[in-house]
């Protein structure tokens, strides 16, 4: 078998991504996906969110393959979060400079033509084909079919399976393999807001809604077709709002009517959805090595995060961006060598994104609420608009950048550090406009040269 033919497992967003790029270097690529063709049935999503957030990371990875305009059509943008208090009240903070969003997009839509693209360049997707097992000393995988088990010997493997990878449980049986999961306390729910009698949005839809109450939140991101999906973050157990005591229509609308009064009232079908849908729960994995012979990691199997930062597919196209930079580099038959570069590369900034992912649950629960936190933005916002090169805010570096997602984390520490202190003032929310912009600065400067 030649060299140059690649086997992808998964057919998700980022295996359909990884498969373009592979065909457009000239590689016979074939993907596998447990799953049937989305074409051809109705295939239930599992509780898996319907839409996402795709910033500059992803933005680029698809440019890099000429598919940006294909996609935008699909794409609502989001310039800011709208943050709705308890008596419905809103305020709205913006993620960037005034032209800088985040776009919302559905993710069946999205993977469909991420797959047609794949098979219109002459990749061959082989649904319905369930990866069990690899034997790494020859690379010859199984797999469940209808038609029974089929045994095949490949030269080379990415395992783009999502975060449950049967292909990293196969690396698991290995020795030497680093392996950690979290769940965290919190489980989400999806929900609708449709549109208004007269067919259009019934909230500002060029925002990401939030609906911050400390220890759990709801969410809602726009639709093409008016709508808007939410996600209801909570606790599954153990406090006074969390899925174990939500037992009932009378406690589902004590709830919403005591907390989201707002929402509430833009959800007639709030029971019935809440009922029907799944409860899913929010895992991070870590794990390395991402190699194992002529098998690669790739995307959420390397590195699941909890979606509070809206980065894991956008991170996981930039692992498709990353990886052909050194296939580019280093050729179509140095696997060793190319596989060993991108983990090497990859694996501080996956780290640190995941940890980011984490501190930023609290930053969307609980923190938006505070009109500190809105002060503590605009006076970000300031020192950015007055000196553009030393001070990005965390949330820009990561979203809005392409700078290694672990040299973001590194200046995000040192500028919370400073933060924290020009917010101790206890006249800062009076004075926050008249500070010594530059003086900040040069303590950020030196913090940088310790
Ligand atoms: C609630 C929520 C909200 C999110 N929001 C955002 C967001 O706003 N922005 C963002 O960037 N990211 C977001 N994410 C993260 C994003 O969904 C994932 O990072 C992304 O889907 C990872 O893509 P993937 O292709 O690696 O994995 P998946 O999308 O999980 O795809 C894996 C594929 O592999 C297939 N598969 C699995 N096992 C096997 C097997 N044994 N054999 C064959 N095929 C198999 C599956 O059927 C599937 O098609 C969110 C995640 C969640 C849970």
């Amino acid at each position: 078998m030649e060299k140059n033919e690649i086997t992808i497992l998964g057919a998700g967003l980022i295996g359909t991504l990884m498969a373009i790029y592979l065909k457009k270097q000239g590689l016979g690529v074939t993907v596998y996906d447990k799953r049937p063709d989305k074409r051809k049935t109705l295939v239930d999503e599992g509780g898996r969110s319907i839409n996402m957030a795709l910033s500059h990371r992803g933005w680029k990875s698809l440019e890099q393959v000429g598919l940006k305009d294909k996609v935008l059509p699909l794409a609502i943008p989001m310039f800011g979060r709208k943050v709705h208090d308890e008596h419905g009240g809103t305020a709205f903070i913006s993620y960037g400079k005034e032209d800088q969003a985040i776009y919302s997009i559905s993710r069946g839509k999205f993977n469909q033509l991420l797959a047609e693209e794949a098979e219109r360049l002459g990749a061959e997707i082989r649904f319905e084909h369930k990866f069990l097992d690899v034997n790494f000393e020859n690379q010859e995988i199984i797999f469940e079919t209808k038609e029974g088990k089929l045994k095949q010997t490949v030269p080379v493997i990415i395992g783009a399976d999502g975060a449950y990878s049967a292909l990293r449980t196969a690396m698991q049986k290995q020795i030497r393999f680093n392996y950690r999961q979290e769940y965290i306390s919190h489980g989400y729910k999806e929900l609708t807001i449709p549109p208004t009698a007269e067919g259009e949005f019934a909230m500002d839809p060029n925002a990401l809604h939030i609906w911050p109450r400390g220890k759990f939140m709801l969410i809602a991101l726009p639709n093409p077709d008016q709508s808007f999906t939410c996600t209801l973050f909570l606790p599954f157990e153990g406090t006074k709002v969390c899925f174990e005591k939500i037992n009932d229509e009378f406690d589902l609308e004590q709830v919403f009517r005591s907390y989201f009064d707002d929402a509430y009232h833009l959800m007639p079908d709030l029971k019935k959805e809440y009922f029907k849908n799944p409860t899913s729960a929010l895992i991070n994995v870590e794990c390395y090595p991402w190699v194992k012979g002529h098998s690669l990691l790739l995307g959420d199997a390397s590195h699941a995060m909890v979606p509070f930062y809206g980065q894991g597919m956008n991170c996981g196209f930039e692992d498709c961006f990353v990886l052909n930079q050194l296939i580019e580099k280093y050729g179509l038959n140095s696997w060793d060598l190319v596989f060993e570069k991108f983990q090497k590369k990859r694996k501080p900034d996956t780290d640190a994104i995941c940890q980011l992912a984490m501190e930023n649950f609290i930053e969307m629960r609980d923190s938006v609420a505070d009109p500190k936190f809105i002060i503590r933005k605009k006076i970000e916002a300031k020192l950015h608009e007055l000196y553009p090169k030393e001070w990005i805010p965390l949330y820009s570096m990561v979203t809005f950048s392409d700078m290694g997602y672990a040299e973001a984390y590194a200046q995000g520490k040192l500028q919370e550090a400073i933060m924290d202190k020009v917010m101790a003032d206890p006249l800062i929310t009076e004075n926050w406009d008249k500070l010594d912009y530059l003086d900040i600065i040069d303590k950020m400067e030196t913090a940088k040269a310790v």
